[in-house]
């Protein structure tokens, strides 16, 4: 399955390549959220596939009663979960508490007692399906890996706990910008976990 997936930044160019045909075979959209609605619903209503997002930093708190505060046509996959085509899909937005009252934002700790709220339908998935998740959508990185010292960039230990076992085979995530050290740590491999910063935009083809 083909998945064109977006992240952090508005990259202007992707009006015209989706409007050109250059994205026909993508037959899902995933956002691993600091993106603006519009652009969100824009691609979403042109390329007409389903769009996934989690919320990031940089984006409002949902808000069931205000559009502003949610993609419309697309699904908020924070804290939830689904299935797309043959594959179980879950997300978890937010990242790293680095201002008080940030928005989105999670302690250490807070962000293990959301991640375990997640327990139950993981627990689920791997007797019905045999397996608990195969993709995992965050903004924020795992601690340790694509993530960086600065307080606002440090990766999350409760995604790497999600990791450790949920074992999806791929895990795509944002908030952290290519430049300086990090310039070719994009995809890292963690026990049959493929690892996946697609800031600012990627399209990747996805196996069982
Ligand atoms: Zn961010």
């Amino acid at each position: 399955m083909k998945i064109l997936t977006i992240s952090d930044e508005v990259i202007e160019r992707l009006y015209s390549l989706c409007s050109n045909g250059h994205f026909d075979d993508v037959e899902l959209i995933i956002g691993c959220g600091d993106l603006p609605y519009p652009y969100l619903e824009h691609i979403v209503s042109t390329l007409n596939v389903p769009l996934l997002y989690v919320p990031g930093n940089h984006d409002p708190m949902y808000q069931e009663n205000d559009p502003k505060t949610y993609a419309e046509g697309g699904m908020n996959l924070d804290l939830n979960f689904t299935r797309v085509k043959t594959f179980l899909v879950g997300g978890f937005g937010g990242c790293v508490l680095y201002r008080p009252n940030g928005t989105n934002q999670y302690s250490q700790t807070s962000a293990y007692l959301r991640a375990f709220k997640m327990l139950p339908r993981l627990l689920l998935n791997r007797i019905q399906y045999g397996r608990a998740l195969d993709i995992l959508i965050t903004h924020s990185p795992p601690f340790g890996i694509h993530d960086e010292d600065t307080q606002a960039h440090q990766g999350l230990k409760a995604i790497n706990w999600l990791i450790r076992i949920a074992k999806p085979r791929y895990h795509f995530h944002g908030h952290v910008h290519f430049y300086r050290r990090n310039l070719d740590a994009s995809e890292t491999d963690v026990k049959g976990t493929k690892i996946i910063n697609v800031y600012p935009y990627k399209v990747l083809d996805v196996h069982h």
